[in-house]
């Protein structure tokens, strides 16, 4: 197979990104785009026929079964568990946006499915494709201390799910990227609910089994946008900042006080299109997949036990 003959499920805010950087990927052939609102799908296809693609349409996810050999699925997360099962079940590759369910349980089926059936399925951790992050993995080998802020101004999307699988979820795949085989022994989590039903603010301090402290705030009510995540261990640190696309890099001289201070900037870092050429190549070259549904699946199932924590705490003041 020298292309991959892709269809995407959902052009809405995401999607839409996922269909013009699928578009600019030379091995991927985006052959069906669908969503159950076509005015979404037009307002896509536009851009599309700019760049010489003029993939068909549809608006039941069913009907390009038989038109693809992959899916990029970017529909809202209550739907996750019933597009990818169908898609695994025929044996095509499937791309999965975060967080993989709003279940666990359901989330731990897809991933069996998918083993079981030896189908590839890549779950959309974005931030693992920053360029300021793989500078920092390469750099600091043993934290001791991560804090993260991920902060967004409220906007009516991704309302089915809580800021913890919204947004959390991305700083929790780091942190178990970060500290490999390490345990979380300790979490204090606490949270509240402003527009919606779920907690919309959610802070969760985690103590991994080697003493290493991760200090999380996520929060979907701020006036500004923030994605920040530092990281301390002996004698060095480092900030990401994946919104200007930033890496700091600090080094102390204890002796003489001194710092030594490097920055770089990617500002033509483009992490989405980077992690659907990781799919697609992958894919046709027959490589694994990263972060595949088991990886995926971690961060979820830390997710759920920083809700519960939430969830008791929050009782405490009602
Ligand atoms: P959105 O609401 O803007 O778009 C979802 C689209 O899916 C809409 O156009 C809707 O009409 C369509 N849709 C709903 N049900 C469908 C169905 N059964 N079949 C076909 N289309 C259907 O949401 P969004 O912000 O684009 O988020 C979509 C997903 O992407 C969510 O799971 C979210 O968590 C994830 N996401 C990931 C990141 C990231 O950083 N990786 C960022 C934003 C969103």
């Amino acid at each position: 197979m020298e292309k991959l003959r892709v269809g995407i499920i959902g052009i809405g805010h995401l999607g839409r990104f996922h269909a013009e950087k699928l578009a600019q990927i030379d091995k991927a052939d985006l052959v069906a785009l669908v969503d159950i609102n076509p005015e979404r799908v037009q307002e896509a296809v536009k851009k599309l026929k700019k760049l010489g693609k003029n993939p068909q349409i549809f608006s039941n996810y069913r009907d390009i079964a038989r038109l693809v050999d992959a899916v990029v699925i970017v529909t809202p997360t209550f739907t996750h568990y019933e597009i990818a099962k169908f898609f695994i079940e025929k044996e095509k590759a499937v791309f999965l946006e975060k967080p993989i369910t709003n279940e666990l349980n359901l989330a731990e089926e897809l991933v069996n499915l998918a083993e079981k059936k030896n189908v590839p399925l890549q779950i959309g951790y974005i931030e693992r494709f920053q360029e300021a992050v793989k500078e920092a993995i390469s750099k600091i080998k043993n934290p001791v201390f991560i804090e993260a802020h991920r902060l967004s101004c409220f906007t009516e999307r991704n309302l089915d799910i809580d800021v913890i699988l919204d947004l959390m979820i991305h700083d929790l795949d780091l942190v178990l990227m970060l500290k490999p085989g390490r345990k979380v022994e300790f979490i204090h989590a606490v949270g509240a609910p402003f527009f919606t039903n779920l907690p919309d603010i959610v802070n969760a301090r985690l103590v991994l089994d080697d003493g290493t402290t991760c200090n999380l705030t996520a929060s979907r009510l701020s006036l500004s946008r923030q994605r920040r995540i530092r990281i301390f261990e002996k004698g060095s640190y480092a900030v990401i900042d994946t919104l200007e696309k930033s890496f700091l890099y600090v080094q102390v001289d204890p002796s003489t006080k001194e710092y030594f201070q490097e920055k770089k900037l990617f500002p033509q870092d483009d992490p989405l299109k980077s992690e659907l050429i990781h799919f697609v190549e992958g894919i046709l070259a027959g490589r694994p997949l990263s972060p595949n549904g088991k990886e995926g699946l971690q961060s979820l199932e830390l997710a759920f036990q920083i809700r519960k924590q939430v969830e008791q705490n929050l009782r405490k003041f009602l």
